[in-house]
């Protein structure tokens, strides 16, 4: 590229300039139209990340990379656009994104081509494509990006939205199915979040055949008040009447049959399976007989993972996933089972935001260490690298003597808490927290003072080995939107 292009644009600003300057000249009789020129906004539903949002965003993506590293999960991308095709098959026709939620468009080849709603179709069609079963098997991804669905927007519903998902194909084991629901559960903890998961077996396409003819049965006779969706869903595909959150229809979930009752032995034992492991995880969960999750592609286990309810408030979905054994074949390949799930960022970091945890910025150090004397700095080292192990972000100037200069880095840096050793400290094992807003100083012990810094922080998700902080020793920003209501 050449000079010539940022030479123009400068040049044709004056021009402008002068046709406005003289407008007014002409326009001197008449009073002026003022010509407001409106700005273009976001599309409805979609919306700009700023910079003051990265930290959660890294968070969050740092918490899903580093579970997927622990658990043997490799990165994949697939194309933001898809064949329209893909979808209405992998996803199902009578599905809510299939049939009111995608966007979708004809190119100027022609091409019928969607902006995904999910990323799962579109993984299992790369791992056909790519030939990746013959690869050791299951094949482990993950991904995260955006995905679109045309909804009607409001708090924790956006048209363009980002998930974090893992999938695991070619392996019908229910450990699998575990593996993932473990994942989940321990993707929000690493946050300092909890969620509650609940679980359900669809079973097979078996299984659910005599399932269906049931619930149309039971359904059927309270046809009248049914919304008119559910009347053609109960031809069309029961099973989804079961998500419907109409006031008529929801109520009668609760008399209606629950699919456990017509799994076979099989799909039973497969079952029963996934929730021992889960019970020995110590994971919590919660039988939801009425999870049938709307995407057509589940078969055995799905789950969904959910905030507990605030005050006033519903409780929200966090994140979904199943088995989804049928949906390589329904889209051309060899049967291969399959099981994922996929986590939603932004109603993620509502709740972070909502339980006043805020992640630390690992490029920011909160934590400066100042040492006095030989001994000190020698003692610092080691009380200096147990900080960053512990994944709090510390800085430290070991080449400098004196507490004066120290402490002007210190302030330079806008730490939240100095810690000081000296002469008197390395004899008595102590080392002082200074607290530099407030100016108050304690003595702990020095071995344990990572752990007390770890307590005064809301670490997520760079010590994902601490609890959550209690909500009344939350870090400062949050201290200060006292009166929240979030509880
Ligand atoms: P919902 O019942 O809330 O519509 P869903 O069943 O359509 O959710 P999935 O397709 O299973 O959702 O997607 C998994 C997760 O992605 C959800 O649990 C949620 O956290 C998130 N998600 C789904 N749709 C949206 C959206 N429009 N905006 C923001 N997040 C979303
Ligand atoms: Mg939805």
């Amino acid at each position: 590229m050449s000079g010539k292009k940022p030479m123009k644009k400068p040049a044709s600003k004056p021009v402008k300039a002068v046709k406005a300057a003289t407008a007014p000249a002409a326009a001197a009789a008449a009073p002026v139209k003022k010509r407001t020129v409106a700005t273009p906004q976001t599309p409805r539903g979609m919306k700009d990340i700023l910079p003051s949002e990265a930290k959660y965003w890294r968070a969050v993506r740092t918490a899903g990379e580093r579970l997927a590293a622990a658990y043997g999960f490799e990165w994949i991308e697939t194309p933001i656009v898809e064949e329209t095709a893909l979808f209405v098959r992998g996803v199902g026709k009578q599905t809510d994104i299939v049939e009111k939620e995608m966007f979708t468009f004809v190119d100027q080849g022609g091409d019928e081509l969607a902006l995904r709603p999910e990323a799962t179709a579109a993984i299992a069609r790369a791992y056909i494509n790519h030939g990746m079963l013959n690869m050791p098997q299951p094949v482990k991804l993950f991904y995260h990006g955006p995905m679109f669905r045309h909804e009607r927007p409001q708090a924790g519903r956006y048209r363009q939205f980002h998930q974090f998902g893992f999938e695991t194909i070619g392996e019908q084991k229910p450990v699998v199915d575990a593996e993932l629901i473990i994942c989940v559960h321990r993707f929000f903890l690493d946050l300092g979040l909890q969620v509650k998961v609940e679980v359900n077996s669809i079973g097979t396409a078996a299984d659910r055949e005599q399932y269906r003819e049931k619930l149309v049965a039971y359904y059927r006779q309270h046809r009248n008040v049914l919304c008119e969706n559910c009347k053609v869903r109960l031809s069309k595909n029961p099973l989804r009447v079961l998500d419907c959150k109409e006031p008529g229809c929801e109520p009668l979930k609760q008399g209606a049959p629950q699919i456990v009752d017509v799994l076979s032995e099989d799909s039973k034992n497969h079952f029963m399976k996934v929730l021992e492991y889960l019970e020995d995880a110590e994971v919590p969960f919660e039988l939801n007989p009425y999870l049938v999750r709307g995407l057509d592609y589940y078969s055995h286990t799905v789950f969904e993972a959910v905030f507990p309810a605030r005050e006033g408030g519903s409780k929200s979905a966090a994140a979904a996933g199943g088995r989804y054994d049928g949906l390589i074949e329904l889209l051309g390949g060899r049967p291969t089972p399959g099981a994922g799930f996929a986590i939603g960022l932004e109603r993620t970091i509502l709740e972070m935001k909502e339980r006043q945890i805020i992640p630390l910025d690992e490029s920011k150090p909160v934590v400066f260490l100042a040492q006095l004397g030989e001994p000190a700095k020698r003692k610092a080292f080691k009380i200096f690298d147990d900080l960053r192990r512990a994944g709090i972000p510390a800085a430290v100037a070991f080449s400098k003597d004196a507490l004066k200069a120290q402490m002007e880095v210190a302030n330079r840096m806008g730490v939240k808490y100095t810690l000081l050793i000296g002469q008197k400290e390395v004899l008595d094992g102590t080392i002082i927290i200074r607290d530099m807003e407030a100016g108050i100083q304690e003595m702990v012990d020095a071995n344990k003072v990572t752990g007390e810094i770890a307590k005064k922080l809301v670490t997520a998700p760079l010590a994902p080995l601490t609890a959550p902080a209690p909500r009344d020793s939350v870090s400062e920003e949050s201290s200060r939107k006292e009166g929240d209501s979030s509880g």
